[in-house]
């Protein structure tokens, strides 16, 4: 997204978007004032006077980190993963966590085990696009003895447009895959708070958005619906390297039918350069692997207060690699908290806390989606879900090299529209000096891109900490791309955030919100943003 003014000429006049707006903003007051019941900020009972002391050093939750790197690859499924739960559990109960078990989850498991590309006899490295070739559900895929041969041609970026100009029924697609850009300045455009004292983010702040769909996968399903056989896509927008572990995009099986492998970006411009014009280029696509029934397993400890309310802090333990980041550091939070409040004599403690890592953030949310299924039926009183990913060091790519900035990467915390939480979670971000970090609402176009995003669809009330990084969806995320002097800090913020929570009564915790003055601030930006667009 950018926001940029640019001094061009504009074909709306000016007089024009003054006009639109302020019927805009009209209509806005009349459904806030239509809103029944919407209370004064200032008579949200705030109370923040937490006496949280000596959670666990930046160097205990970084030895937490490492030890859950060392399992290895830990996708969900897994013998890596199975290593990884029972390390967590194990720690739950030496915490004196109560009724810590696992929760077993049924899910596919799609492993690739052989996949390459030539074009006219020459090999190209490449890595597979994870999800790929999934025809049926717990079938394996392979593409024969000798792989798919076909033609192999280049569509651009894979629009609907490109896709007219070219016949691609029985061919091998080769599709430039483009990323967004965040901004800095349009998080805090749309912030309840921003928090940089130190001004280290600087002005114009960008960087890559390897995460969200851009014209990725719209262009890999493109090649399938129009009869393609492969898809090979380019990371144009990435680090020159090809070990990009994407994830699904959406929470069902079988999207992708097709083989799909991913090329780095120098790879990818040397193949464009490779194919011949005005003759048919030739390449062969192997992907073989097999889909399994597999277990994956949800992790679960409680500490029982006076009453049933529940506080719950999770975050999830499955990865694409043995990564240190995404997010063995946000279950290591997790750790430091069970560790820190099973530490406390429960009588100080009003609410019950819920301690969970859950699994499949890298299948399809299905251990996710069966907590919520188990909170409903249950008939379990969620006040709250707490969720901490990515404590990581913020990177550049310089002169091809992935190089450190020496900060960590700016972060944001994602939190229900309710006057009390916004305002301990500032308190507290402010208290714990958590620089370079915004505070998010949960309603804007972005909705909630994190671990909770399930949970703030089902209606939970959420506060969600993350940063994005760009490398947690590849190997080069190890213990050393950890932002280690942020461990206690982050634990020590959320410690903050639930012991102010606990000594608060459950309905203001929970209440929904309409808060006029975050709103129209939002509805004024997207408005702004909006006449940004049309005049360029
Ligand atoms: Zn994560």
């Amino acid at each position: 997204m950018k926001t940029e003014i640019k001094e061009k000429t504009t074909k709306i006049p000016g007089r024009k978007i003054a006009g639109l707006m302020t019927w805009f903003l009209v209509l806005i007051f009349a459904a806030a004032i239509s809103v029944p019941a919407v209370p004064a900020f200032a008579s949200a009972q705030i109370i923040f006077n937490p006496s949280v002391k000596n959670l666990p050093s930046n160097e205990e939750i970084f030895g937490w980190i490492k030890d859950i790197c060392n399992f290895g690859y830990r996708r969900p499924g897994t013998a890596e993963d199975r290593k990884t739960v029972e390390y967590i559990l194990k720690k739950f109960q030496e915490f004196g966590l109560k009724d810590a078990r696992l929760e077993p989850i049924n899910m596919p498991l799609w492993t690739a085990e052989k996949w390459s590309l030539s074009v006219n006899g020459k090999g190209i490295p490449c890595f597979y696009i994870n999800h790929s070739y999934w025809i049926k559900e717990h079938e394996g895929f392979t593409a024969g003895p000798r792989g798919i041969t076909a033609e192999i041609v280049y569509i651009g970026e894979g629009s609907e447009k490109d896709f007219s100009k070219v016949d691609v029924k029985g061919k091998i697609v080769l599709s430039d895959v483009r990323f967004t850009e965040l901004y800095q300045s349009d998080s805090e455009r749309v912030a309840y708070f921003s928090y940089d004292p130190d001004h280290t983010v600087a002005k114009g702040w960008r960087q890559s958005n390897p995460y969200s769909p851009n014209n990725f996968p719209s262009n890999f399903s493109r090649a399938a619906q129009h009869g393609a056989v492969g898809f090979v896509g380019i990371l144009t927008d990435y680090f020159d390297r090809n070990t990009f572990y994407n994830e699904l995009y959406e929470e069902k099986p079988c999207l992708w039918p097709i083989p799909g492998l991913w090329l780095s970006k120098s790879d990818g411009a040397r193949l464009k350069e490779m194919l011949k014009a005005g003759s048919a280029n030739q390449a062969t696509l192997v992907l073989d692997g097999t889909i399994k029934p597999a277990t994956a397993y949800n992790v679960i400890g409680c500490l029982p207060g006076k009453s049933k309310d529940i506080i719950m802090v999770h975050s999830h333990h499955d990865a694409p690699w043995a990564s240190a980041v995404e997010d063995a550091s946000g279950v290591s939070e997790v750790l430091a908290l069970a560790k820190y409040f099973g530490s406390l004599p429960p009588e100080k403690r009003e609410k019950t806390l819920m301690f969970v890592s859950l699994d499949t953030h890298f299948s399809m949310y299905q251990g996710h989606l069966d907590l919520i299924r188990q909170v409903r039926e249950k008939n379990m009183k969620v006040l709250v879900d707490i969720v901490i990913e990515h404590i990581g060091k913020e990177v550049v790519e310089k002169d091809g090299r992935v190089v450190e900035t020496g900060f960590e990467e700016p972060r944001g915390i994602f939190v229900t529209e309710n006057p009390y939480l916004i305002s301990i979670t500032k308190q507290a971000v402010e208290k714990n000096h958590l620089g370079r970090t915004v505070i998010l609402p949960t309603y804007t176009i972005l909705g909630v891109p994190t671990d909770a995003g399930d949970f703030n669809r089902e209606g939970f009330t959420i506060i969600s900490y993350i940063s994005p990084p760009q490398y947690i969806y590849d190997p080069i995320d190890t213990p050393e791309m950890v932002a280690f002097n942020q461990l206690n800090p982050v634990a020590s913020t959320f410690a903050d955030i639930i012991e102010s929570m606990d000594q608060t009564p459950s309905q203001t915790v929970t209440k929904k919100w309409w808060i006029p003055k975050y709103r129209f601030h939002y509805y004024y930006q997207v408005v702004d943003y909006i006449v940004d667009m049309l005049r360029e």
